[in-house]
């Protein structure tokens, strides 16, 4: 008998026949002598409707009130999916994050977990009861109601795993596992069986929309036990995160590509080649809140230098201006920015015993005739920026190249 943190996603939950069908679930694994917890999110399409609701009467929502409003989206959801395994005979019940006491910080709308008290959980768990617990929301000490971000749901799950020493946590998606990328740009993909905790946290952080990053993180922290699986499929190992490499496993090199088109480039031309240069540039932007990703400086010739960056889309046009009110000081030629950029990334722990990763890929993309505009590397991912034309078939050549569509 095992103690297991299952958590339910949108789509998952997204008609009251698929909320019976989540009961049905929940139901088999406890006939099989599980204590269960369940994380549910709202249904699909429910946290945006409040959201826009929300604009209609303030285009800039105060963020204490937005939480009293998207925060009921789960709310609804705990209590449907209550009522269903009630008609299903199985005793259950439901609590907000509130209830527990997932206790947070008062940061509104991304709010992060501090505590969870698994008192009253487990007094119903010895009673025999399923608990069912809202995702995506707590509590802050001054009893707020908080949010920890879109897609915090994962993130509740594998806490509450953690706080109960739960067995594990499994995450109910909309798809059975993690793939080698996304099947919709190639419909090759493959499903990984497993997957390094290190590879998915670059994986989520690179753009895979799989786990929300913040879950990942807390799995790693807390070493809690985490697999993906479909709620639309009755069976399937689906895909287990590791903390070890598998041994007797011969895994390729590179484990998955991950790509997104949320970053733009900001360029910095005829530069001053001096110390301080790249404070004096990142300096501004960084205290502007602006968050800074891939960087390059080239080597300076004449006395000066280019410097390149990416920020987030949304942030371009604000850095702009940023870098123009000190492009007199640094003594820079032009600034400009592209944004019709996107990054593709291979993930592998595999590459840290490996030579010619690098290689490989620049290769295959300069076969395809392929720029490649910026690259960085760590221990066990290379990032490329190219031109946003070219993903689909940059992600495309690079599964094929890495052996990644056999499986
Ligand atoms: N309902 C929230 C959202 O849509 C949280 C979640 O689904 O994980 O972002
Ligand atoms: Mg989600």
């Amino acid at each position: 008998m095992a103690l297991i943190v299952q958590k339910y996603g949108g789509t998952s939950v997204g008609t009251p026949e698929r909320i019976k069908n989540v009961a049905r679930r929940v139901a088999k694994f406890k006939a099989q002598g599980h204590d269960i917890v369940v994380v549910v999110s709202a249904m699909s399409g429910e946290t945006n409707r409040l959201i826009a609701l929300a604009k209609e009467i303030q285009a800039n929502p105060d963020p204490r009130e937005l939480d009293v409003i998207v925060s009921t989206g789960e709310q609804v959801t705990i209590g449907l999916l209550a009522m269903a395994l009630k008609e299903a005979g199985v005793d259950a019940k439901s609590y907000t994050g509130g209830q527990v006491k997932i206790l947070t910080d008062s940061t509104h709308t991304k709010a992060r977990i501090q505590s969870i008290d698994d008192e009253a959980m487990r007094a119903d768990l010895n009673a025999g009861r399923v608990v069912i617990v809202a995702g995506f929301q707590g509590v802050d000490p001054e009893g707020n109601i908080t949010t920890l971000g879109r897609g915090g749901s994962d993130t509740s799950g594998v806490a509450l795993a953690a706080a109960l020493k739960a067995d594990e946590c499994q995450i109910y998606t909309d798809v059975d596992g993690v793939y080698t990328t996304d099947p919709r740009v190639v419909p090759e993909a493959k499903k990984l069986k497993t997957i390094t905790f290190e590879e998915m946290l670059e994986m989520a952080s690179l753009g895979s929309k799989v786990l929300q990053i913040r879950s990942v993180e807390f799995a790693g922290k807390y070493n809690v036990k985490l697999r993906v699986l479909s709620s639309f499929q009755e069976e399937g190992e689906g895909t287990l995160i590791t903390f070890e490499e598998d041994p007797n496993m011969e895994k390729p090199v590179v484990s998955g590509i991950a790509f997104n088109r949320d970053e733009a480039r900001i360029n910095v031309t005829g530069v001053p080649d001096k110390p301080g240069i790249a404070y004096q540039i990142l300096g501004p932007v960084s205290d502007a809140n602006i968050d800074v990703d891939m960087i390059i400086q080239n080597v300076g010739k004449d006395g000066t230098t280019d410097f390149s960056f990416t920020v987030p889309k949304p942030d371009l046009a604000r850095t702009i201006k940023v870098l123009e009110g000190v492009q007199a000081h640094i003594g820079a030629a032009l600034i400009d920015g592209d944004d019709k950029i996107c990054k593709i990334s291979i993930v592998g722990v595999g590459m840290r015993s490996h030579v010619g990763v690098a290689a490989t890929m620049f290769r295959t993309l300069a076969e395809e005739g392929i720029n490649i505009q910026m690259i960085s590397t760590s221990e066990i991912k290379i990032s490329v920026i190219v031109d946003e034309k070219y993903l689909e078939l940059a992600v495309r050549v690079l599964h094929k190249a890495f052996g990644l569509d056999k499986g």
